[in-house]
C-alpha cells in the first residue's frame, strides 16, 4: 500500500460549500490527500507555497475566476492537470477552458463516478516525486569532496563542514546533471517534493554558499553557475 507521504495530493478550488464536502469527501474515501481553496486568489497562493499532483477547478469562482487560474498556472510553467468542473455546459466553454490550459472538463451536475474517474485518469499521467536514486556516496572536484552519506563536505580551504539535508539533495541533483541546466521547477519537483517550497532567493542562497565553500573565488565561480531566467547549472571543469 502507499504510505503517507506517498499519497496523491489534490487542490480543490471550488466555492459551493455541499459540492467541496462530498468531492472532498470521496475524494479522501479513494486515498487521496485533499486541500480546498473557496476563490480563485486562495488557489494561486497555495499554488505557489506546495506542490500538488492535480487541480479540481471549478470556472465560476469569487476573487479569480477558475480560467484565469489555469492560464496563470500555465504561465508559472505548472503544468500540475487540471480537471474543471462548470456550470456551464456550451461548447463555448469547455473550448475556453481547453484552451487555457486545462486537461478535461466536467459539467455540473455530475456524476460522482465519472468525476473519480477522470481524477484517477489525469492522475496515471502524473509521476509521484522521488528522492534521487543515484548511488553517488562520495563525489570529488577542485580539491573538493563531498561525503552524501553523512551530509559532510571537505574543501579546497580545508575547512570540515556539515550540510543540511537540502542542502545536500540540492548538491546531489545539481552533480548528477553535471554540464545540464536544471530549472527551478525541476529543482522544486526534485528536492523539495511535497515539503513547502521555498523562495527562489532560497534556492540562489544556497548556490551562493555552494560557491563559498567550493570555489576558488566564490565571485568568479568555475563550479556553480546562474543561468538567468532558466536555472542553474553545475559544471566540472577539469582542468
Ligand atoms: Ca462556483
Amino acid at each position: 500500500m502507499e504510505n503517507e507521504s506517498k499519497r496523491h495530493r489534490i487542490l480543490l478550488v471550488e466555492d459551493e460549500e455541499s459540492l467541496i464536502d462530498m468531492i472532498r469527501f470521496n475524494l479522501e474515501l479513494e486515498g487521496y490527500d485533499v486541500t480546498t481553496a473557496e476563490d480563485g486568489r486562495v488557489a494561486l497562493e497555495l499554488s505557489e507555497k506546495a506542490r500538488f499532483d492535480l487541480c479540481i477547478l471549478d470556472i465560476m469562482l469569487p476573487k479569480v475566476d477558475g480560467i484565469t487560474v489555469c492560464k496563470t498556472l500555465r504561465l508559472r510553467n505548472q503544468r500540475i492537470p487540471i480537471l474543471f468542473l462548470s456550470a456551464k455546459s456550451t461548447g463555448n466553454d469547455r473550448v475556453e477552458g481547453l484552451r487555457a490550459g486545462g486537461d478535461d472538463y466536467l459539467t455540473k451536475p455530475f456524476n460522482l463516478e465519472e468525476l473519480l474517474l477522470r481524477v484517477k485518469n489525469l492522475l496515471r499521467l502524473t509521476r509521484l516525486p522521488e528522492p534521487s536514486q543515484t548511488k553517488i556516496r562520495v563525489y570529488e572536484f577542485g580539491g573538493n569532496r563531498v561525503d552524501f552519506e553523512n551530509f559532510q563536505i571537505f574543501n579546497l580551504h580545508g575547512e570540515e563542514k556539515n550540510l543540511s539535508k537540502k542542502e545536500t539533495s540540492l548538491l546531489k541533483f545539481l552533480i548528477e546533471n553535471e554540464g545540464n541546466v536544471v530549472s527551478r521547477e525541476e529543482i522544486l519537483d526534485t528536492v523539495w517534493g511535497y515539503d513547502v517550497y521555498p523562495t527562489t532567493r532560497t534556492i540562489d542562497n544556497y548556490i551562493l554558499s555552494f560557491r563559498k565553500h567550493f570555489e576558488q573565488d566564490s565571485k568568479n565561480p568555475k563550479y556553480f553557475h546562474s543561468v538567468r531566467g532558466v536555472g542553474y547549472k553545475f559544471i566540472n571543469s577539469l582542468p
